[in-house]
């Protein structure tokens, strides 16, 4: 998987509509960073809207060095 793009889509299961701002929790992008994945691409609400991630971004603001918690 190194230097791999990873596709991400949320579906809320309520609504059925796709999840504005998906991404992934701490413990996923533990194992993104440690799977060598370079990019994610987040599918938006509409088709043909993405929103891309360089993972390298992820790795030097890694905010769990730090002691916050996003959930
Ligand atoms: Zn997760």
């Amino acid at each position: 998987m190194i230097d791999s793009t990873m596709y991400l889509v949320g579906i809320r299961k309520d609504t059925k509509e796709y999840e504005q701002g998906a991404n992934s929790c701490q413990i996923c992008r533990k194992m993104i960073i440690n799977a060598g994945i370079k990019e994610i691409v987040v599918r938006g609400n509409s088709r043909g809207e993405y929103t891309r991630i360089n993972i390298d971004e992820w790795i030097k603001n890694d905010d769990l060095l730090e002691g916050i918690t996003v959930y």
